[in-house]
């Protein structure tokens, strides 16, 4: 039988029910939550602003846009990040990746304050998330584990494989996996011998970027299979798994429409966990875990 599709539909749903039913309950008192996105010149970044715009739109989230020219310099970054943090109007800083070629990762996560850190991507939120202590987490691997969560996909206990490492989909990941009880292997470009690892996973997790990477020969009869890769092929947009991997698996999110809009409404659902406990609760033991 073929795979059921996780598609990322019904996720959004519910999170946007969850997200306005937040909203009503907003104190009059609590700044109304705006989002700042810094956004570069890189074409993927302006198509994934204009899809933060429009989301956000629809749920009535506010969003101030910056442009990021190609030749700024540190300095001027830093000082827009210290302005926006000073700036009690905006609730939560993005700034959309690649950066400009003079601005290191490394600056980002030093200069953002924690505080508006929504997704996840400063020193602090990170060692939170390292530690599994409550936090802001980057808005696509909370996307893919609220993902399975909605379809009532067990991860505790299971085995669950994670092809990549970068700090925005594969190492996040493979920390809230972690937390959530799994048997972790991470793999990435230099692993030896890939399929031995992922016929193992009961869960197959891959943000590669490389179509066809994971072809049926390399799942677990009756896996879960969770595609992060986006990569324009064409003028198609395609994931990292072979689509024949639907006749192994048991379930396999689609590209597109699987995790891609579940990470917009995730980054919304961070913006206001920073808005609902500004400021000063946010880093105190709450029962709050990853989301509102
Ligand atoms: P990235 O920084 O290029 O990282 C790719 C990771 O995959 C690296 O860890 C790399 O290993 C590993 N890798 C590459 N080729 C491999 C191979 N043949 N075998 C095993 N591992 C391999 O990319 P990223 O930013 O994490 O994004 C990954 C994919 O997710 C992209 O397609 C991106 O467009 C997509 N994405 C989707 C969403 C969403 O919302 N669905 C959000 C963000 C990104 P090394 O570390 O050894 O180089």
């Amino acid at each position: 039988m073929p795979a059921q599709l996780l598609t990322g539909t019904p996720v959004v749903e519910e999170l946007y029910t969850r997200i306005r039913s937040a909203l009503q309950n907003l104190s009059p008192h609590t700044p109304y939550p705006t989002l700042a996105v810094l956004i570069p010149g890189d074409p993927s970044a302006q198509a994934y602003a204009r899809a933060i715009r429009k989301h956000f739109s629809n749920l009535c989230l506010q969003v101030r846009e910056f442009m990021l020219d190609d030749q700024m310099e540190e300095f001027d970054f830093l000082q827009l990040i210290k302005q926006l943090d000073s700036d009690t109007s905006v609730t939560g800083i993005l700034a959309l990746q690649p950066l400009p070629p003079r601005i290191s990762k490394s600056t980002l996560s030093l200069a953002m304050p924690p505080t508006k850190d929504v997704d996840g991507v400063s020193y602090e939120q990170q060692g939170r998330l390292a530690l599994g202590t409550p936090g802001v987490v980057p808005s696509t691997p909370l996307g893919g584990i609220l993902l399975l969560q909605h379809y009532g996909i067990t991860v505790a206990g299971r085995h669950a494989v994670v092809i990549g490492r970068s700090p925005v989909v594969g190492r996040p990941l493979t920390l809230l996996l972690l937390t959530a009880d799994a048997t972790v292997t991470i793999c990435h470009s230099r692993t030896p011998d890939l399929a031995h690892l992922t016929r193992q996973a009961d869960l197959l997790f891959t943000a590669a970027g490389r179509p066809g990477l994971v072809i049926p020969d390399m799942v677990k009869p009756g896996a879960v299979v969770v595609d992060f890769g986006v990569t324009v092929v064409g003028q198609r947009l395609v994931g990292d798994v072979d689509p024949a991997v639907a006749e192994v698996a048991s379930a396999l999110t689609p590209v597109p429409g699987g995790t891609g809009p579940v990470t917009t409404a995730v980054l919304a659902c961070n913006l206001l966990r920073l808005a609902r406990l500004w400021p000063e609760e946010l880093f105190s033991k709450t029962k709050h875990r990853y989301i509102t």
